[in-house]
């Protein structure tokens, strides 16, 4: 869809730091994440709901999702957990209408910086994104241990 941010990340209309793609689906960093290491996956087709997708399309995301987490656990970031996080319409928060499942780490100890992430989460735009160097660093720590899966 033409004015949908994540099919021109897609098309390569807009720039983000990827750790991982291939035919059906994409990862990459969020641009403000609420903790270290928050990474997005896509599918390759516009749908804005999960039951929208080809089944082969929505499983490929989960599969793929559950093999960032491993990387997520395995880098240097070390997560206590993650959430496996789909926003699944407007009414429930989604922003970008388009289907994105986020894994997001969790540290420990971290709740109260999280609850305090959350809140800002509506300022994000004034507040600007996260530095791309570091998106990068993280990124490159977690996609070496994606191409080891
Ligand atoms: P939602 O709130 O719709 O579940 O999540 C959308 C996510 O996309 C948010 O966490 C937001 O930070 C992220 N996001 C919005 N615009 C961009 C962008 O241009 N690039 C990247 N990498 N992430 C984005
Ligand atoms: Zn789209």
């Amino acid at each position: 869809m033409s004015n949908c941010i994540f099919c021109k990340i897609i098309n390569r209309q807009l720039p983000a730091v990827t750790v991982f793609e291939d035919d059906k689906v994409m990862a990459f960093m969020d641009i403000y994440p609420l903790r270290r290491g928050h990474v997005l996956l896509i599918p390759k087709l516009h749908q804005q709901q999960m039951h929208h997708l080809p089944a082969e399309y929505r499983e490929h995301l989960v599969n793929t999702a559950s093999r960032v987490a491993q990387a997520l656990y395995a880098c240097s970031l070390k997560p206590a957990a993650v959430h496996y996080m789909v926003n699944d319409g407007p009414a429930a928060q989604q922003t970008v209408p388009h289907v994105h499942m986020h894994v997001l780490p969790r540290y420990p100890g971290d709740s109260i910086n999280f609850l305090a992430r959350l809140l800002r989460k509506p300022f994000d735009l004034a507040m600007g994104p996260e530095n791309s160097l570091m998106l990068e660093t993280l990124a490159a720590d977690i996609r070496q241990e994606l191409e080891k899966s």
